[in-house]
């Protein structure tokens, strides 16, 4: 199948910009793509992986296991099976970066149907638009993490194609956002600005392509009478008076304003034509657009809107569309207009007669279940059978008869097999067939061969009779019921309870057509039963309550789900109208109502996934959610849904969040309040949206600081409130910290989506509210001058909205400034009393003290030794997570609580909590390991986690994923490992970590078991470990009995972490630990002790010059026997003497500095009783590994393989964790893990070499033919699980030094090792702050950049540039990187070369990591000079 110019252009560009490619093959086989598609996979430098399905799998599934590739992208021909497979996914796939591109020809009915779920869509007419879509569609779905679908016209062979160069392409899709005006915009989500983010990246794409691309172009007359739109393959360039023409692009966010920008005040009627042929809705996507916006707008007078179907534009001429320009004006214009010959006109004349008010739901399913749709109820039925072929009785006895029959077509095809007379291929035939029988597509498609067959070879056994007699029955039918809510009155005796308690495959679909206003008014003497509820009871029937104008594509999975259930099924439909001329438009709104108002809630009810252990219930309607409250209280479907089955209550609710529950706890609470308070003054709402909890705790201490003033307060996130319930309050104060580039932080995203809605529709509901905003941000955080409106955005443009709304300003907007004196405080002490004040309160005088904020001490102290609640909460089902507190308890048992970040927007939107999972570290002192465990592990991923885990810096096992019911037995495994989890994370000692230092084995030996004794010492002695997760039960109150001797009940003010170095490898980076033992050797060659160093800590607050990296300062000198005791006595000093109260300040590093060496040194050496001995000579040559083959002292040998950034999994071509689980099958001896994320296969016995060198090959395992770049890099996990992440790092970092190395290869430095550390946050996990190069996120797409780190992790680096972007790193790194090949001296490792060629200057010392930031002289940045 050849490939037309169009399908050659949207392959080239998906292949280049994605990392997955999912291409759907046609039903013949090959499709047109797979042709384009065969250089780029063919050749030897494969950019996407392509994955072409065969017509009918699954797509979405396919799109689905990929979620985290950075670009996804699909690739069919529109065809109705494939298109409507993919809906059940959509609703999941709509928040990835996925492009769905679609090659329709001159019909875009199929495609449509994928529009409801997407939030962008765009259209394409010509190749050469197709091929600049393609682009603009990329970059959408790449920059915004949404997806984009993409129609385009097949097009002809004629038709030619600008296209851009490959290279620039990836390039492209990383640049910086523009906003319309060519600033740098912010990611939004927001559908109001949408269109802005449409327009942002079509800016881009114009930049790149130098054509225009716009949403809507209009041709034709200057002030017309007539506006004709197309959406289809037309563009009429005729000159007809008084017509313009508009040809759509961008088909969705179509925001009214876009459409009213067309119409000038000379129209007075509008034609939209869709080259729509069959359409299961009365009315068709843009022309409801249209009509709507039409209605919301201000025109002086309203234009008539008129429908048309758009056919075969190649044969319109200019007098056609001046007909059809008449036509429409004349008084017997048809309900819908034509124009050009339409391929569907027959078809849609031949379908059956159905009521009115079923047609926009058989139509559906006539779509969905084409030849194997069985009505067992058509009205077609009743001039042969009478009235009675209507009613569920009759439709039950033609299902058990055509059951029945099939069974008997079963048993034949059996008894057929069975004859030995029969031919090979009808008895391949008659297998298929049995295998496929209740597969409707494949039944139906055997079938059709097996009669073919059977006729063909003219057999005459009673069995071949059977099955030519029963032929009809051989596809397996979609079995349909249709009634109306007629049928709810009384079940009995309408049929509906045998059909339903019937246990059969047969589907029910009953209409419900009772509009919502009128609700009550219905006759008060027959009570209408709730179909679903009642089938629901029942167990064992599949219900969904749908309504086709509410969401489209919840009816088609709905009715998908429905047929696939194999027992009975009820879909309850919702159709508000009074008779037949009731408009579309009134149905809509009616429709609306009933699902917003929770009156009609949209929802599926499946046992089968209960079954499978999956919550059977799903909430499609995000209104019934938010108001599930009220909804609870009513008569409706979910009250007694719970009454019913009232474990349900706690799921429904459980599935919420936090926000909810909170909210009613905070009613309950203000009612009490209520009670209790005297004062005659207004009460006061707190509302906050903060992402790092800073915002919160402000907000929780203005409410609590209310309080004491006497007024009646309540606290809550602004998206635990709907604006209706805000339009009630009196006086409303907002807090909002701000996230990346001026962004809404999370818990407050919803909220100021529906106050933008609001805003731009110019309606003013809070008009009776007084407000005041408190925004909370970094003036330096964008540090550019034309950055500076990032400044605090999300609190002015909420207090500019909420003025819009119609909102007094109480008291004016208050800004916090990180950058002031004293922080936010500075800002918000000024701020504060303006609201005493302005509520009358000011005078009062508070007499009692505020209470303490909760700190992680007091989480700590009151945890009885580490347990909290942590036990209860593992019990609880009703939510995912674990109670705020006892997430920081568990992080000393190893365990940190997540959320997937890549869905939260999603599951937000659904009104679900987030996707809660856990990370679990493992301690396992030096990283090493036996191949039995490793294989536990291997297992304990597959089991309980993601599939894969993490080699991390601190040379352990991390496994991600994890879900609360699995955590205990993940644990448990662990525990079968000989391995536990405890000390892990936590404010106590972590993981001690060993340089790896394969061929000094026996030093490696010493300085492993060294480790080893400091970690057992240093190990917290709570028994709460083995008790919650071990069932290792005390005695009761034995818990009260526990003693930390080390840590007390406070533990340590922070985490605390020693390394072990063994010179001249410096490759655990010990001067970035609390401790660092550097071994030193004796003469003999035998380890004589350590050089001690202490206060070396990575973490960084953005923005806050208190927080700074350090290295650790060189003590002295202890022997191997003193080791333990010096690291205790360290640690100890630390205790006592770390900062509690801010901790952000609380790690060792702050303490030294604080102190003074010598006085933190005093104190060690009083505790120890002795004085430490001068530091010995040593020195480190690096700090990376060795790869490859090394013989240790011992003549065993050692591989050191490169696993990137330390993830083990399977990828294409690369199959790690199935390898290593292969090795680990074999081998003798032990892993041995990395800081820098990589493992040693290690103490391979000689015999054993062969078989290790094998397994290595065939996974590819020994390929170490990277760059010194790719070799010498790291990066932390960030995205999607880490909680801190500010911006992408171990999913970005190899693509970045996929182009830096590009760099150093053209200038001869492919070999060369450069230091290049990436982290997703200024926590710094991956040690970038002493890398030679790295980069700390900020926010998506954006990281600071330092330069000038020591090679051998013996210096710091310093900030070069605050905010870059890829592009930027590319144009700062290339010509330093060239002159560094042409300048360096001997053997200078690029930190040094930046120092000296005068980039940056060196960082001398922690305190002194701010000075000089931004580079020196020329190379200075402007903005820290500003
Ligand atoms: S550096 Fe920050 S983003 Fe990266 S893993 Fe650590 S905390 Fe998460």
């Amino acid at each position: 199948m050849s490939a037309s110019p169009s399908v050659a252009a949207v392959s080239r560009i998906a292949y280049l910009a994605s990392d997955i490619l999912v291409n759907a093959l046609s039903a013949s086989g090959p499709s047109p793509f797979q042709a384009s598609l065969h250089p780029f996979t063919a050749s030897s430098d494969t950019k996407a992986a392509v994955t072409h399905l065969p017509f009918g799998a699954d797509a979405g599934a396919a799109l689905l296991r990929h979620r985290s590739a950075r670009l996804l992208s699909y690739t069919a021909v529109a065809h109705p099976q494939l298109l409507n497979s993919l809906l059940l996914h959509l609703p999941e796939l709509s928040s990835t970066p996925t492009v769905f591109h679609v090659a329709v020809s001159n019909d875009l009915s199929d495609a449509l149907v994928l529009t409801s779920s997407l939030p962008f869509v765009l259209y394409s007419r010509t190749a050469q638009q197709a091929h600049d879509h393609a682009l603009l569609a990329s970059r959408l779905a790449f920059t915004e993490f949404i997806a984009v679908l993409h129609i385009f016209e097949l097009g002809d062979h004629a038709e030619s194609v600008h296209e851009v160069d490959g290279d620039r392409i990836q390039p492209f899709l990383f640049a910086p956002k523009l906003s319309p005006r060519g600033s740098v915009q912010k990611p939004t989500s927001d559908p109001s600005s949408a269109l802005q983010t449409y327009q942002s990246a079509a800016i881009a794409t114009v930049s790149l392509v130098r054509r225009p691309l716009r949403p809507f172009t209009q041709h034709g007359a200057s002030e017309p009478h007539t506006v004709i739109f197309t959406l289809g393959r037309a563009t009429f360039k005729y000159d007809i008076d008084g017509v313009s023409f508009v040809d759509v692009a961008l088909v969705k966010p179509l925001p009214s304003s876009t459409v009213l920008n067309t119409l000038s005040p000379s129209v007075t009627r509008v034609i939209v034509l869709e080259q729509i042929h069959r359409w299961t809705m009365k009315w068709t996507p843009l022309y409801l657009e249209v009509v709507s916006a039409i209605q919301q707008g201000e025109l002086p007078s309203r234009p008539v809107v008129q429908s048309g179907v758009l056919g075969d534009a190649s044969t319109v001429t200019e007098s056609d569309v001046a007909a059809l320009v008449q036509e429409a004006a004349s008084d017997s214009a048809p309900a819908r207009l034509s124009l050009g010959a339409s391929p569907s006109t027959q078809a849609t004349a031949s379908a059956p007669h159905v009521p009115k008010h079923e047609v926009a739901y058989t139509k559906i399913l006539h779509n969905l279940f084409p030849d194997r749709l069985d009505i067992l109820n058509s009205p077609e039925q009743v001039a042969s059978q009478g009235q009675a072929a209507t009613t569920p009785e009759f439709a039950l006895g033609v299902a058990r008869g055509e059951i029945e029959a099939r069974e008997e077509l079963i048993a034949a095809v059996q008894e057929l097999l069975r004859d030995p007379t029969v031919s090979i291929d009808i008895h391949s035939i008659l297998s298929r067939w049995l295998g496929a029988r209740d597969d409707g597509a494949k039944s139906k498609r055997i079938g059709e061969e097996l009669v073919a067959a059977l006729e063909g070879e003219k057999l005459t056994s009673p069995a071949a009779q059977k099955i030519l007699i029963l032929r009809r029955l051989l596809p397996a039918l979609s079995r349909w019921i249709i009634g109306s809510d007629a049928w709810s009155y009384d079940l009995g005796a309408s049929g509906l309870h045998h059909a339903v308690a019937s246990k059969l495959n047969i589907n029910i679909l009953i209409l419900d057509t009772t509009p919502y206003s009128t609700r009550n008014t219905v006759d008060p003497h027959r009570r209408k039963q709730d179909v679903g509820l009642y089938a629901m009871n029942h167990g064992d029937v599949y219900v969904a309550s749908t309504a086709v104008y509410s969401s489209y594509s919840q009816v088609l999975q709905a009715l998908m789900e429905a047929d696939r259930y194999p027992g009975p099924s009820v879909v309850l439909a919702y159709l508000p109208y009074v008779s037949e001329s009731t408009p579309a438009l009134e149905i809509l709104k009616e429709t609306k109502l009933a699902v917003d108002s929770g009156y009609w809630p949209l929802y599926r009810w499946n046992p089968a996934k209960e079954r499978e252990g999956k919550e059977p219930f799903s909430l499609d309607s995000d209104a019934v959610k938010n108001e599930l409250q009220t909804f609870l209280d009513r008569q409706n479907h979910l009250s007694q849904l719970v009454r019913s089955k009232p474990e349900l209550a706690a799921e429904l609710v459980g599935s919420l969040g936090e926000n909810l529950k909170q909210a009613r706890k905070q009613r309950a609470a203000q009612a009490y309040d209520d009670l209790l308070t005297a004062i005659d003054a207004p009460p006061l709402t707190v509302l906050y949206a903060s992402d790092g909890g800073k915002a919160e705790k402000v907000a929780k201490r203005l409410a609590t600081r209310g309080k004491l003033r006497g007024l009646s307060t309540s606290v809550a996130t602004m998206d635990s409130v709907t604006i209706e319930d805000l339009a009630k309050e009196e006086m409303v104060v907002f807090v909002t910290s701000v996230a990346g580039q001026g962004e809404f932080p999370q818990n407050g995203r919803t909220f100021i989506k529906t106050v933008n809605g609001l805003a731009a529709r110019g309606e003013r509901p809070l008009t009776s509210v007084k407000y005041s905003v408190f925004g909370m941000g970094d003036s330096h955080y964008w540090p550019r001058p034309e950055d500076a409106h990032y400044y605090n955005k999300s609190g002015k443009d909420l207090d500019a909205r909420l003025e819009q709304l119609g909102a007094t300003r109480f008291v004016p907007l208050g800004l916090g400034d990180d950058q002031d004196a004293d922080g936010p405080e500075t800002g918000y002490k000024a701020w504060e009393p303006l609201v005493w004040k302005a509520l009358g309160v000011d005078a009062v005088e508070v007499k009692e003290a505020e209470p303490e904020p909760i700190t992680n001490e007091h989480i700590k102290v009151a945890s009885q030794y580490l347990r909290g609640t942590i036990v209860e909460g593992l019990a609880d089902t009703s939510t995912g997570a674990l109670a705020p507190s006892d997430t920081q308890l568990t992080k000393f048992h190893g365990i940190y609580q997540q959320d997937d970040r890549d869905i939260r927007d999603e599951r937000q939107a659904q009104g679900v909590e987030p996707a809660y999972s856990f990370m679990i570290r493992v301690r396992m002192p030096g990283g090493v390991c036996l191949p039995q465990q490793w294989l536990i592990m291997d297992q304990i991923a597959d089991e309980h986690g993601n599939g894969t885990f993490k080699i991390t810096t601190r040379q352990t096992f991390q496994f991600h994923g994890v879900i609360k019911r699995h955590l205990k037995s993940a644990i448990q495994d662990i525990n079968r490992a000989l391995l536990d989890t405890l000390a892990a994370c936590g404010d106590v000692n972590r993981n001690v970590i060993v340089s790896t230092v394969p061929s000094l084995s026996k030093l490696h030996a010493q300085a492993y078991e060294f480790a080893k004794r400091v970690s057992e010492h240093l190990l917290p002695r709570t028994t709460a470990y083995h008790e919650i997760w071990l069932d290792k039960k005390l005695v009761a109150g034995d818990a009260l009995k526990d003693v930390e001797p080390l840590y007390g009940q406070f533990y340590l003010p922070r985490k605390f972490k020693v390394a072990v170095a063994i010179p001249p490898n410096n490759d655990v980076d010990v001067f970035a630990n609390d401790v660092g033992f550097i071994a030193i050797v004796d003469e003999k060659g035998e380890l004589a002790g350590f050089n001690v160093a202490a206060g070396g800590g990575m973490g960084v607050t953005h923005g806050n010059k208190k927080t700074y990296p350090r290295i650790g300062s060189m003590l002295g000198f202890c022997t191997v026997e003193q080791g333990v005791e010096v690291a205790e006595k360290i640690m100890i000093v630390q205790r006592d003497n770390g900062n509690r109260a801010d901790r952000k300040n609380a790690r060792l590093k702050y303490t030294i500095d604080r102190m003074g060496l010598d006085v933190f040194k005093a104190a060690v050496e009083k505790l120890l009783g002795y004085q430490l001995a001068p530091a010995r000579p040593f020195s480190f040559e690096k700090n990376i590994d060795d790869f490859g083959w090394i013989t240790g002292q011992d003549g065993r040998h050692h591989f050191t393989c490169f696993i990137e950034n330390g993830r083990v999994q399977d990828e294409p071509e690369r199959d790690f964790k199935t390898g290593l689980r292969e090795i680990a099958k074999v081998h003798k001896g032990t892993f041995r893990m990395t800081a820098n994320q990589h493992l040693i296969i290690s103490d391979v016995p000689t015999e054993e070499l062969p078989t290790i060198k094998r397994l290595l090959a065939q996974y590819k395992l020994d390929n170490l033919a990277h760059s010194g770049l790719r070799l010498s890099s790291s990066a932390c996990v960030a995205f999607p699980t880490c909680g801190l992440a500010m911006a992408e790092s171990e999913r970005y970092l190899p693509l970045l030094v996929d182009k830096v190395e590009k760099i150093c290869e053209e200038n001869g430095l492919r070999n060369d090792s450069i230091v290049m550390r990436m982290t997703g946050c200024p926590n710094g996990c991956a040690r970038p702050y002493i890398a030679e190069v790295a980069f700390v996120g900020k926010a998506p797409g954006t990281y600071s950049m330092l330069l000038g780190g020591g090679y051998h992790g013996q210096r710091l680096n310093k900030i070069y540039r605050e905010t870059v972007t890829e592009p930027e790193i590319l144009a700062i790194l290339s010509p330093m990187i060239k002159r560094y090949a042409l300048e360096r001296h001997q053997g200078e490792h690029f930190g040094d070369f930046v120092i000296r060629a005068g980039y940056i200057a060196p960082t001398t010392e922690g305190k002194a990591w701010y000075d000089r930031m931004g580079g020196e002289g020329q190379y200075r940045d402007i903005a820290v000079t500003a």
